[in-house]
């Protein structure tokens, strides 16, 4: 297992189960295994990016790649009134999988500021 290799990467390789809803070449959407929110999807980029603080210009386009995927997993979820995208970044970011990763929550309201 590289530096890089990490959960995420197993179920990008499909070699862990997981509730996977949506798929293209650079993305991939599941939904979260331990849900904050009636509604709780991951979506993470294929390529190993471990952190935001990690990504290059080069990945501009990747990156609002994913933004653009968890607009249409919203909408294909039926969140209208709204949801919240989340990005844990590093120790103080409250971040577990170094595999970078976008929380879409919703189905309830949110409440601010988050813990
Ligand atoms: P973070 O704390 O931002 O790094 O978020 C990691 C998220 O991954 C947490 O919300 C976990 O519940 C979720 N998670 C960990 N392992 C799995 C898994 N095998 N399938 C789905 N979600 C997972």
């Amino acid at each position: 297992m590289s530096e890089t290799d990490t959960i995420f990467s197993k179920i990008i390789r499909k070699e862990i189960p997981a509730d996977i809803i949506y798929e293209d070449d650079r993305a991939i959407a599941f939904r979260d295994i331990s849900p904050q929110a009636p509604v709780h999807i991951l979506v993470i980029p294929k390529k190993p990016i471990p952190r935001l603080a990690d990504a290059d210009a080069e990945d501009a386009a990747l990156l609002g790649h994913l933004l653009m995927t968890v607009k249409h997993v919203a909408e294909r979820e039926g969140l209208q009134d709204g949801y919240r995208v989340v990005i844990n970044t590093g120790a103080d970011g409250g971040q577990t999988v170094y595999h970078l990763h976008l929380h879409l929550l919703g189905g309830r309201a949110m409440t601010w500021p988050p813990g």
